[in-house]
């Protein structure tokens, strides 16, 4: 995200006057900005200037508190928590249900947009309620069939190395995949891993910030996670709920830091 700032540049002088360098001069209606040193005229320029991606990374962890995101998740958790029940399909429709939901959050915040546009249309097909959900398990399939690959065709001693190694090249891929996964339409979009690597290619230091912060999301809000679980896991509904909505919260901040990081480095992308 971008911010405009004033600055007063000096013609004769050929360089930027700060505030303490400039002085005002003529009458009391019409003041000008002069420069300090030798007197001349300021021209004013507005300028963008870059905010710190790591400010924006930062500020995704007070997301989840904006009034429209809370209830929002709120309601995407309970709602993933009864689709659960519904007879044969419960376990994927309520998985496809919170996947939909981070991809939402993702495209809003790739978008820049604090809140979510909610589309409200039900798809007719069953195949097309199911996408988010394919696209998703795609994409982890994508990032790492080369370590599975590795693991069944060498065989030990050297499979397992290779397949480690692979699997981290795969865990480097995965949010960059899930980035355009978030952004596709249907369900193959993801077995194409070009435009996730061309991510990676364009922004990898940038990239490598917003895995840092990945992790660091993961590990804080799912170590919470396996703390309250102790506390508050044996209270009938309320606990359990509860959970979902935190580990939902969770996921929504490392969906906001994805799309924080495509949203700062549009341009280049
Ligand atoms: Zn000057």
């Amino acid at each position: 995200m971008t911010d405009v700032v004033l600055r007063r540049f000096c013609e004769q002088c050929q360089a930027y006057r700060e505030p303490h360098e400039t002085k005002q001069v003529g009458p009391e209606r019409v003041r000008l900005s002069a420069c300090a040193i030798c007197g001349g005229v300021l021209r004013t320029e507005q300028q963008r200037i870059a905010r710190p991606l790591t400010a924006s990374l930062l500020r995704a962890y007070a997301y989840p508190a904006l009034p429209a995101i809370a209830v929002s998740t709120v309601v995407a958790a309970l709602t993933s928590a009864f689709a659960a029940y519904v007879p044969l399909i419960g376990g994927l429709l309520s998985a496809t249900i919170v996947i939909a939901f981070v991809f939402l959050v993702l495209r809003a915040s790739a978008e820049g947009r604090d809140d979510l546009a909610i589309d409200t249309e039900v798809a007719e097909r069953l195949s097309e309620w199911f996408a988010p959900l394919i696209r998703y398990l795609l994409t982890w399939l994508v990032s790492f069939s080369g370590a599975l690959v590795a693991l069944v065709a060498l065989g030990p001693p050297a499979g397992p190395l290779v397949a480690f190694g692979l699997g981290l090249v795969g865990l480097l891929y995965l949010p960059a995949g899930l980035i355009v996964a978030a952004h596709g339409d249907g369900c193959l979009g993801p077995i194409n891993p070009v435009p996730a690597v061309r991510i990676i290619g364009r922004i990898p230091g940038p990239y490598a910030v917003a895995l840092g912060f990945l992790l660091l999301t993961s590990l804080v809000g799912f170590g919470l996670l396996a703390l309250l679980q102790r506390v508050i896991g044996g209270i009938a509904l309320v606990g359990p709920l509860a959970l979902r909505v935190l580990g939902l919260a969770t996921l929504v901040v490392m969906a906001r830091q994805l799309g924080v990081l495509v949203h700062e480095h549009r341009e280049e992308l």
